[in-house]
């Protein structure tokens, strides 16, 4: 490690962030925070980023000043977080999130909440960078001189394309074992390769990650199914051993070949985001159950049978893996809605109802991303098709960017309800949805 050694300061010259490509807002807190006499940096993500030539998603500062300081220089500013305080400053709808430089107290997480309450000791840059997680997540951009400021490496790991743990990887495992999906995250995202002792450290002990806040595993694990690179993300948590220790009961449910299918789908997933066509998390979250269809036969089996037992499977699984109970609850929904259109599409009352439904174009997307490929459901599908197309608006179920709501916020909504605007299932207080149609009488089935 460079501690001894000091940081590498990379000058503006030498790298390639500029002031134009930082939010308006952010520059307004560095500058202020600068002028008054302080330290003021941009940090983590956003350096990375820009490092790297990507979009930021938002844009966080570093600071000398304390939160009571911060406080006194931002009247439009508020603490958050009782363990660790940090300063929200607000631009409107907006905020800017100010932290103070931290020492490296090591974190371990009690109760869900990273640090530890005695992590509220402040620190210097250096102490700083070394608490975080890995080397390309530690940059700081100063304000002073614009110039990088990398105590661990983390440019030259940009460049090799590695994720590294700071410091020890066991040691930092096991401090916070959330980190190992944190790797994977963005190991996936940017289609960087994990260094050869962090990737030995989560071979190691992947199972560590039981030990876990399993809100914070949740939220890591939806971001990986969210973000560019799914079906690279749920590789590497295979790999790693990490969704069998996570959620042994799914992975048995669902069999290998079950896996592989689920992959499958999300590497559809991830050829239509690059397309700019992108779906909601309930839809998302939805295709890790498909393969649960797989033994149906329209020709035996009854439709309220199946369903029934699809639906038990899914609210049990779903209960098991922490999910919210609106999601298991769409989930629920448009798998009974692929069964619908495998048993229904030769009664042509009901294809004209349902095709009527809020629920059709959702589950028209997933039954495309799931079951598209399989010519034998091509005469199916034009059936269902050629009902839905009488009907002069266009086929929606689709969300118009990435959906990046918080698993824990969000309220019941599919198809993407929230952000087309218009009326969808699922809009409604409670988030629930029974539609009488799916339920059958059995008497034609
Ligand atoms: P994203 O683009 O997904 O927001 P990010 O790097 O900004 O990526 P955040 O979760 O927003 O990730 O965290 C901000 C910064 O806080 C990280 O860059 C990292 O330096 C530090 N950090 C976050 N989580 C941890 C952790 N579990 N252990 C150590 N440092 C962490
Ligand atoms: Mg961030």
């Amino acid at each position: 490690m460079t501690a001894q050694t000091g940081p590498t300061i990379i000058a503006r010259a030498d790298h390639p962030i500029s002031r134009q490509d930082v939010d308006k807002d952010t520059l307004r807190v560095l500058y202020r925070l600068k002028d008054s006499g302080y330290e003021a940096f941009l940090v983590g993500g956003a350096v990375r980023d820009l490092l790297m030539d990507r979009r930021p998603k938002d844009f966080d500062v570093a600071t000398d000043a304390r939160p009571r300081e911060l406080r006194r220089l931002f009247k439009n500013s508020r603490e958050v977080g009782k363990r660790f305080r940090l300063v929200h400053v607000f631009f409107g709808p907006k905020n800017v999130e100010v932290a103070t430089l931290r020492s490296a107290v090591e974190a371990a997480p009690v109760d869900g909440d990273l640090y530890v309450d005695d992590d509220n000791e402040w620190g210097d840059l250096e102490s700083d960078a070394f608490r975080r997680d890995f080397t390309v997540n530690a940059l700081y951009y100063d304000i002073r001189d614009f110039a990088v400021i990398d105590y661990v490496g983390g440019v030259a790991d940009i460049h090799a394309k590695l994720i590294r743990a700071i410091g020890d990887p066991r040691v930092r495992f096991q401090e916070d074992p959330v980190r190992m999906l944190r790797a994977v995250k963005f190991a996936a995202r940017f289609g960087y390769t994990l260094e050869e002792k962090t990737a030995a450290a989560m071979a190691e002990l992947h199972a560590d990650v039981l030990k876990a806040n399993r809100h914070r595993v949740t939220e890591e694990f939806f971001r990986i199914i969210t973000q560019a690179n799914r079906a690279a993300g749920l590789r590497l948590l295979a790999q790693y051993g990490l969704l069998a220790d996570l959620y042994p009961d799914w992975i048995r449910a669902i069999g290998p070949d079950g896996l592989e299918q689920v992959i499958e789908f999300f590497g559809r997933v991830d050829a239509d985001a690059e397309q700019e066509r992108y779906y909601s998390i309930e839809l998302l979250a939805t295709g890790l159950f498909v393969p649960l269809l797989d033994t149906v036969d329209p020709a035996r089996d009854q439709f309220n049978r199946v369903a029934a037992r699809v639906t038990q499977e899914v609210r049990q699984l779903g209960i098991r893996m922490d999910l919210p109970k609106r999601l298991i609850n769409t989930a629920v929904e448009l798998l009974r809605g692929q069964l619908y259109l495998l048993f229904f599409a030769h009664k042509e009352q009901r294809v004209a109802r349902f095709v009527e439904s809020p629920w059709f174009d959702p589950t028209w997307r997933l039954h495309l991303l799931a079951f598209g490929g399989i010519d034998d459901l091509a005469p199916l599908r034009s059936t269902w098709l050629a009902f839905r197309r009488r009907i002069s608006k266009p086929i929606g179920g689709m969300v118009p960017s990435p959906d990046r709501r918080d698993i824990f916020s969000f309220r019941g909504r599919t198809g993407g309800g929230r952000h087309n605007g218009r009326n969808q299932p699922g809009d409604d207080d409670d988030g629930e949805w029974t539609e009488p149609e799916l339920v059958d009488s059995g008497e034609d089935a």
